[in-house]
């Protein structure tokens, strides 16, 4: 009988949404187990994180709160981690995939002498632990049933698997850790953080996306599907061929190497249809393509599908919406 921790990261005092993915993970995998749930968050100047943090119904919070952690690194951010782990006897330490936890958790593991289970669909449990984990491989085409020995299992979680854990009254105790950083030893330090600004919804929350590829012909054609997105209340993605392309930013790239996304409504336009780019949005709940190809691969798991230059029918689309609303 192990405990479960679960990392979240937090922005703007709050948890990140994605972040709670792992937290229902975490919670059901415990209650198999018969361990404690336990959240743990680290930075610097935490009072409201810590206030967040307790309203997601585990049986406990670890904060780590050190002026070491003001601005984000591995190095520092694994130190405390590991230091954080050993004071609870975790059989289990999860996180939702993400930029941060592909970076943190690889490291921790290595500290914790763990193996390894990334991007998880279902974990299984049996005698006092997590005994089985399935994960996508090959782009989604196959499903591995993985398990993992060792006293301790380090796992991510796909943030589009999993339900999110609820905000919850009741607030959970609070064990605050102090870890031993010697800022002096550390070989990196952040400068500057350089954010893409939106008042759009952001990829992993939003109910709808709006996502264009290589068929918008460059920034213009964004231009088009913007208005389209800012008309639905929707979140811009794109292909990799336009962030390659240097007509939108990186972050907003959807597919196996880019955010894995499941929303309502996702709509593609311009967009072929490449197993890549697929594996980032199969499990939207209904896609729409715009396509100037009737045989362009993404009609084969297109929901509605228009064949038409988007320039002249998102245009369209957009009078017609206006005029519905
Ligand atoms: C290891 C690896 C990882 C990858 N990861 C990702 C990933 O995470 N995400 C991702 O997206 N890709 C990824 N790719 C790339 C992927 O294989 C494809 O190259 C990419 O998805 C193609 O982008 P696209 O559909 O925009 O471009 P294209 O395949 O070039 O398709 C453009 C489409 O636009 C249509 N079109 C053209 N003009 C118009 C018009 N006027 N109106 C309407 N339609 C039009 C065309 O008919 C075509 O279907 C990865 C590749 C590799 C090898």
């Amino acid at each position: 009988m192990g405990n479960v921790i679960i990392i979240c990261e937090h922005k703007n005092g709050e948890l990140v949404k994605q972040g709670l993915s792992a937290v229902k993970a975490g919670i059901d995998v415990a209650k198999g187990t018969g361990g404690k749930s336990c959240i743990l968050v680290m930075g610097s100047g935490m009072d409201s994180v810590k206030e967040s943090a307790s309203h997601y119904g585990t049986d406990m919070v670890l904060l780590v709160d050190d002026p070491a952690l003001a601005g984000y690194t591995a190095e520092a951010y694994t130190i405390a981690a590991h230091e954080a782990i050993k004071s609870m006897q975790a059989s289990l330490v999860l996180s939702t995939t993400s930029a941060f936890s592909k970076e943190l958790l690889p490291r921790l593991a290595v500290r914790l002498k763990a193996g390894m289970v990334s991007d998880v669909l279902s974990i299984s449990t049996d005698g006092g632990k997590a005994s089985g984990f399935s994960r996508a491989m090959w782009a989604g085409s196959m499903v591995s049933d993985v398990s993992v020995d060792g006293e301790v299992i380090i796992a991510t979680v796909r943030g589009t698997a999993f339900e999110h854990a609820p905000r919850v009254d009741t607030a959970s105790e609070v064990k605050q850790v102090s870890v031993t950083i010697n800022t002096q030893a550390l070989r990196a330090k952040q400068l500057e953080v350089l954010e893409h600004k939106s008042t759009r919804p952001q990829l992993a929350d939003a109910g709808i996306i709006v996502s264009g590829g290589r068929g918008l012909k460059g920034p213009d054609g964004f231009k088009i599907i913007e208005k389209l997105a800012d008309l639905l209340g929707a979140a811009v993605g794109a292909s990799r061929a336009a962030v390659d392309a240097g007509w939108v930013p990186n972050d907003l790239q959807v597919g196996q190497t880019g955010k894995i996304v499941a929303p309502g409504l996702y709509i593609a336009v311009g967009i072929s249809g490449a197993i890549q780019h697929v594996a980032g949005m199969k499990d939207s709940k209904t896609i729409v393509a715009i396509n100037k190809d009737p045989d362009a691969p993404i009609f084969q798991i297109a929901d509605y599908g228009l064949v038409a230059d988007f320039a002249k029918a998102v245009p369209e689309l957009v009078e017609e919406i206006k005029k519905v609303k």
